[in-house]
């Protein structure tokens, strides 16, 4: 792939894109963006849409222009010219830095064989993650890309397929009875569009609105319901809300009967889970755990949803979700006209699928061998091969396609990777690709993530990036990428959702920058794997996706924007292969309370409760010295994960440092004041953010905002863009025992710290 032309863009046209991916958050609200000669002068949300009728979102859209205008946005590709962390850099041409890394890769493949390379990625910010392996497929990488899907929703997915065979959801936001969001602020996180119709309809009488959430956020002040529970504890909420449910006969027993196996066996667990004993563990009253799960129940259809919370607190991770699954289905959400439908793949028109995500990742070409090499898959088996094997033949035998294992229900732990760079341990990983990602900051445990960067055991460190991140700073070569305005989209988002949502891109790439296909069809094109990358641009490969459906790109992007079926593809759909109802693509074809899947993993299969790895029960002796029970990762609506904190966009200025909630009543003791630079320290580390007196969070507990550095500070050792400083990661950890046995996934909250004061404002 030689020098790039790109067509020039004449005149004022007016772009209808999709608004995901990098900048701001993935809620796919619709844009229209006026671009004179080739630059975008305005964007706005488009009114034909009612998410974005009101203007997409007010903290960020009106600064993306900015952003993307950004003098330090990179727009060259780079090759490191001193030692890593030295900021020096030489400028190079695409042809060269491709070259060189297609020919390192190939020279480690030989000395350490196709596993010794990992990538890195980041939450959703490409729908590109079928491009990604079809080229490690090709390579004979067993799948070692790795990023925080492991503790960040897509956890939730792989689950979903072993319970449910699916992961596609329908909810029906607009005529819920009951909604209960769990960790999760709407307002300053993504779906803030969702936030503003639930309030509404809240307001007229039309829902109610049930918040968990350890801090008093804005939704919960104006909840029914707040259930103020202590961090980690989400399973044993669920787990006596189903003891409530079915003690009171309040679950629909004809769904039960027919769609659901292992209710006896799960009726029997969730018996040892009484509302007086849960309310020991969560620090939330019986009585409102009865009320609650009484207005649940009893307030049909209803949605059971939540943020990432409950998927970052290590060991019990996914047994909260297991018991999220376990109530929607015996209360009949599930069902058709319940709260939340779960449907197969999509779209299909006329008889015919779109190429989903699945269809394009070349798993084929994987030999069994290379999948057993797989870090973590013989360890945490429910996100790696054994898991995705046991589910694919299901899935292929219930919906006639492949399972997706290029979205992020699917990777390897990226802990493993760190410790693999460190150790050689099981096997040595030389290289290392680094996309739509900023390791240093959203990574568990700063220290070994910047150990491992810096190992000299890691030979080759790419990194594809806006701007010169810390993470970037450690690379040997990095590489300008195209933003979401630069680039078109077609999303299935990792083939979770069973319809095509496309956007066309605004403008040509700035300066040298490519799109993140560009690199890996590059490097494919290098190494011998051309064939599999025919499509010259992503709008080629858009076409080739749409074609089964008679749509062209252009026309999905212009004009229809989403790709649907014909009709939702449901548990009672008479499947075209058999005549009958498709039913679930799981052991039973039922939805399963009592995983057979899970079982057969050698994992329990009925959810349980189990303390978070550090916690005042679990381990009194660390609370002695560490006493507040931590959360990271509160959302900034203007910042998103390490995002947006360049200085001169508008986004930076709304929220220019960060913060620690902490109670006033234990601010007091230590002597802390509103507004004062804090020092919080766990046995990983200490860090210093601002303290923000709040009664809206328990005196216990405190919370500190993440992935935090500072462009603005020197970018060479021993600074690093202030990584050190803030950065909650620094706090984290991500040892074997301390993760989620099902998906390797470690705790980013329910951590246990000590607070104090800064001795001086430098300090
Ligand atoms: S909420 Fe804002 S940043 Fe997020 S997708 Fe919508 S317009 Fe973009």
């Amino acid at each position: 792939m030689g020098s790039k032309s790109h067509k020039t863009q004449k005149g004022t046209e007016v772009k209808e894109v999709l608004c995901w991916a990098s900048p701001g958050c993935h809620d796919a609200c619709r844009l229209q963006v006026t671009v004179e000669d080739g630059r975008i002068v305005k964007m706005s949300g488009n009114r034909n849409y009612p998410k974005t009728r009101m203007q997409g979102c007010g903290g960020r859209l009106p600064h993306l222009i900015k952003w993307l205008y950004h003098p330090d946005q990179l727009m060259h590709p780079m090759k490191r010219a001193g030692e890593r962390g030295e900021n020096k850099w030489e400028k190079i041409s695409w042809e060269q830095a491709l070259d060189e890394i297609a020919d390192k890769l190939t020279q480690l493949k030989s000395a350490y064989g196709p596993e010794c390379l990992a990538v890195k990625e980041g939450t959703y910010r490409s729908d590109l993650y079928p491009i990604r392996s079809r080229f490690l497929n090709l390579f004979g990488n067993p799948g070692n890309f790795v990023g925080p899907g492991t503790v960040c929703l897509t956890n939730r997915m792989a689950l979903y397929y072993a319970l449910m065979g699916t992961c596609s959801v329908i909810q029906k936001k607009g005529s819920s009875k009951c909604e209960v969001i769990d960790g999760w602020n709407l307002t300053e996180s993504r779906e803030i569009s969702r936030w503003r119709h639930l309030r509404r309809r809240h307001r007229d009488g039309a829902v109610k609105l049930i918040i968990v959430d350890p801090r008093k956020t804005k939704a919960a002040e104006t909840a029914d319901i707040w259930l103020q529970i202590r961090p980690g504890t989400d399973t044993a909420l669920y787990l006596a809300w189903l003891n409530v449910i079915i003690e009171e006969n309040l679950y629909d027993e004809a769904f039960v009967k027919k769609w659901t196996f292992g209710f006896d066996q799960l009726r029997e667990r969730v018996s040892q889970y009484s509302p007086d004993k849960v309310a020991e563990i969560t620090w939330i009253p019986a009585s409102k755990i009865r009320e609650s799960a009484r207005m649940y129940a009893n307030n049909k259809p209803s949605i059971l949803d939540g943020g990432v919370a409950s998927d970052q607190i290590g060991l019990n991770s996914m047994r909260a979700e297991q018991a999220r699954v376990c109530l929607r289905a015996i209360t009949g959400n599930m069902a058709v006209g319940g709260g939340e439908i779960y449907v197969g793949p999509g779209p299909i028109i006329d008889g015919k699928m779109g190429i989903r995500d699945s269809m394009l990742q070349l798993d084929e070409k994987l030999s069994p061998e290379q999948k057993q090499k797989q870090l973590g898959a013989d360890t945490y088996k429910l996100m790696a091969w054994p898991g995705w094997e046991l589910m694919n033949q299901l899935y292929k035998e219930t919906y006639g396609i492949p399972l997706c294992m290029s979205g992020h229900n699917f990777s390897a732990p990226e802990p493993l990777v760190w410790r693999a760079i460190i150790t050689g341990d099981p096997y040595p990983i030389k290289a290392l690709i680094t996309w739509t990602s900023n390791p240093l900051l959203n990574a568990a445990n700063t220290k070994q993530v910047y150990q491992a960067l810096k190992s000299p055991n890691l030979e080759l460190h790419v990194v594809m990036e806006h701007f010169m991140t810390p993470s970037a700073l450690l690379a040997d070569y990095v590489l300008p990428a195209a933003s979401k305005f630069e680039k078109p989209n077609l999303s299935t988002f990792e083939d979770f959702s069973p319809i095509f949502t496309c956007g066309e891109r605004a403008i040509q790439p700035r300066g040298e920058r490519r799109s993140d296909y560009d690199v890996f069809r590059g490097l494919a094109e290098r190494m011998g794997f051309s064939e599999y990358f025919p499509w010259e641009t992503e709008e080629e490969l858009a076409d080739y996706r749409l074609k089964p459906l008679g749509i062209t790109f252009e026309e999905a992007a212009t004009k229809k924007h989403i790709i649907r079926s014909d009709e939702w593809w449901t548990y009672e759909t008479l499947n075209p292969k058999t005549g009958e109802a498709t039913g679930f693509a799981t052991p039973s074809g039922k939805i399963e309370l009592y995983s057979n899947i899970l079982k057969e993993l050698g994992y329990d299969p009925l959810p349980f409760y189990e303390e978070p790895p550090e916690s005042p029960v679990r381990t009194p002796e660390i609370a002695e010295e560490y006493p507040l029970v931590l959360i990271t990762g509160g959302r900034v609506k203007s910042l998103f994960h390490s995002e947006n904190r360049q200085e001169g966009t508008g986004l930076r200025e709304q929220h220019p440092e960060p913060l620690m909630d902490i109670h006033p009543d234990t601010a007091e003791k230590l002597g802390i004041s509103d507004g004062e630079w804090a020092h919080i320290e766990t046995r990983r580390g200490v860090i210093k953010q601002k303290a923000r007196l709040t009664t809206s969070i328990d005196p216990r507990v405190v919370n500190v905002e993440a992935q935090w550095w500072f462009p603005e500070q020197p970018a060479e050792e021993p600074i690093l863009h202030g990584l050190w400083q803030s950065n909650a990661n620094v706090l984290t950890m991500n040892d074997p025992e301390v993760c989620d046995p099902l998906t390797g996934g470690w705790p980013l909250r329910a951590l246990l710290c000590k607070v104090y004061k800064t001795k001086t404002e430098t300090d």
